[in-house]
């Protein structure tokens, strides 16, 4: 059975932008597959803390297991959800792997660039973490990694170290597939980017200062609406989705779309003319609150120890798994 891993840092709260564009697609793909393939779901906890984290970190963590199953996530034989920390392998490899990588490739990484800002102080954590990565993917022969584009990068880098470590020392590791594949699997066309409520032109993101800018899964249902209502629009006045000329309403057009699972051009052909943009803000702003009141109530139901029991039962499978395979790792280097 082929192994799909994934999973999303547990840094803070989540906004919508992560919802609809990273945590359903991932839920609706763990879905289909997993009855034929592994599906391993990890928090990255130790990828957390390359930057600031707002909270506290343990909380975070558990909260964003919890996220999983309010989305909807099946649980099966085949799925199995853990905490990166809780599987000291990964951290073992990633020296291991650090040894194999060059500064060379690993400097040339977008996130790193953009993350250091070419700062002397920026953390090594920053610099290392595409390394860990790799282990993260390689300890369980992985070869699905769903996961947004700015991380395509890092799985190109993951299968550069997979093939030069097999060639160096053994067959030891399964190569991820390339990325223009992982997109095949995903079955997406084109990446979902939802926008800044406030400045559209830009993708919504949780770091954003601006309040008004971002809806978070834990605002209340009337703030969300209100945010919503509040939405920068333009001056044209008439509806059309046109994400360049009209990123506003683009916008709104494709969260009620995704929102209401409903195609986008349903939903488009629907709205189309529409010359008073109030209207729209208004169903989308129910949508949104409808959405997000389901979407609580079903987070509430989930206890503390429900998390605790699926984490014992994956961190142990995780750790059955990972330190065969670091054993492997070791045998092959001259380690053991
Ligand atoms: P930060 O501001 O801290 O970078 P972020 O909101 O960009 O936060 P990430 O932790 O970088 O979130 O990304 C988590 C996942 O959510 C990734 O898979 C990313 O592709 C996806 N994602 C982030 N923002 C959006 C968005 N606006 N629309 C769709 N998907 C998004
Ligand atoms: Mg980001």
């Amino acid at each position: 059975m082929k192994t799909i891993l994934t999973g999303i840092r547990s840094n803070s709260v989540l906004t919508l932008g992560n919802y609809l564009g990273a945590l359903l697609p991932m839920v609706r793909l763990a879905n289909e597959h997993s009855k034929d393939f592994k599906v391993n779901i990890f928090v990255p906890d130790l990828h957390s803390i390359i930057s600031e984290v707002d909270g506290d970190l343990r909380e975070n963590t558990i909260r964003t297991l919890k996220y999983w199953l309010a989305a909807g996530l099946n649980l099966n034989e085949n799925v199995h959800i853990y905490r990166q920390s809780y599987v000291p392998a990964h951290s073992e490899l990633c020296w291991i792997l650090n040894c194999t990588a060059t500064m060379g490739e690993t400097s040339r990484m977008i996130q790193y660039k953009e993350k250091s800002k070419g700062q002397e102080s920026c953390n090594v954590g920053i610099f290392d973490y595409p390394i860990l990565m790799a282990a993260d993917i390689l300890l369980y022969d992985a070869e699905y990694i769903p996961l947004g584009e700015d991380q395509f990068q890092h799985i190109e880098l993951t299968r550069n170290i997979a093939m030069r470590f097999n060639n160096k020392f053994g067959e030891v590791f399964t190569v991820p597939v390339k990325t223009s594949d992982q997109v095949k699997f995903m079955e997406v066309d084109t990446a979902i980017r939802i926008r800044d409520l406030l400045n559209p032109e830009k993708k919504m993101s949780k770091s954003t200062v601006a309040e008004g800018s971002k809806i978070m899964l834990d605002d209340t249902p009337e703030k969300a609406a209100k945010k919503i209502m509040s939405a920068t629009t333009d001056s044209l006045g008439k509806v059309k989705f046109d994400m360049f000329n009209q990123p506003g309403i683009s916008n709104l057009l494709q969260i009620e779309a995704l929102v209401t699972d409903v195609p986008l051009s349903e939903v488009t052909a629907k709205w189309n003319g529409e010359t008073r943009y109030g209207e729209l803000k208004k169903k989308v702003a129910e949508s949104v609150s409808s959405m997000l009141k389901d979407f609580q109530t079903r987070l509430a139901e989930i206890s503390d120890d429900e998390v605790y029991k699926l984490l014992e039962e994956g961190e142990k499978y995780a750790n059955e798994l990972a330190n065969a395979k670091l054993l492997e790792v070791q045998k092959a280097v001259g380690l053991r």
